[in-house]
């Protein structure tokens, strides 16, 4: 088995005359959790996006689990699971009626019982989603995401605005996943975060990857 989830090698990416991201490469291998790390706008969101298939690269190749994420989207989606930045929830729904819908269209689900287990949101089931803490929606979308027992995690500031505990809380969860094999890249402005969860990390600053190590 190829022992590669991630491969990005001179990954250039342009919005208009504009060059978000220019020349970047790195690798993350199966099981391992490899953050982005770095200042507003230096291109992690950008780089994501094309990783997640959302956007073809400028120029330069991706590939996940071996696949081109956009041109390959339909054998890459249903293995990979996504949190991004905002999240879209209907504020009227329960926790158990947004994963209900979820699990609707999501191929091989975790039963709602388990996933919520998971996450530590079973006794919030009954709760609509407005009445949630931070803390609380960001492990909404940790449940979302894993529902459909994913290869590879793509994290967009997993922990941007909670408090210390509440941090803390994803990072074992975050943890969690890795133990279970899941591979995950996440992106963080926060240097204790990459510290705390990552076997290896980039800083990114600008477009460019500054430095990378473990
Ligand atoms: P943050 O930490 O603030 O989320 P980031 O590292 O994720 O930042 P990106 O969101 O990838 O950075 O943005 C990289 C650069 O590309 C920024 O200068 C941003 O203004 C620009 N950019 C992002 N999206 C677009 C877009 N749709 N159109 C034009 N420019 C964009």
């Amino acid at each position: 088995m190829d022992t590669t989830a991630i491969e990005v090698r001179n990954l250039h990416q342009k919005y208009g005359d504009f060059e978000a991201v220019k020349g970047i490469g790195f690798q993350v291998g199966r099981g391992e959790l490899y953050a982005l790390l770095g200042t507003n706008g230096a291109g992690k969101t950008t780089t994501l996006d094309v990783l997640e298939g959302y956007a073809a690269p400028t120029e330069g190749v991706v590939r996940v689990l071996g696949h081109d994420p956009f041109r390959e989207r339909a054998k890459v989606r249903h293995r990979v699971g996504i949190v991004l930045q905002e999240a879209g929830f209907h504020k009227d729904l329960t926790v158990a009626e947004t994963v209900d819908a979820w699990r609707r269209w999501t191929p091989h689900a975790l039963a709602r019982v388990e996933v919520l287990e998971r996450v530590g949101l079973v006794h919030r089931q009954g709760v609509r989603v407005a009445q949630l803490s931070g803390g609380e929606k960001r492990r909404l979308d940790l449940a979302l995401a894993v529902l459909g027992r994913p290869e590879v995690l793509f994290l967009d500031e997993p922990t941007t605005g909670l408090d210390p505990e509440a941090r803390r809380n994803v990072w074992e969860l975050i943890r969690g996943m890795v133990a279970d094999g899941v591979t995950v890249l996440l992106t963080t402005h926060y240097l204790d975060e990459a510290e705390q969860l990552a076997q290896r990390l980039a800083i990114m600053h600008a477009g460019r990857i500054v430095t990378e190590g473990t």
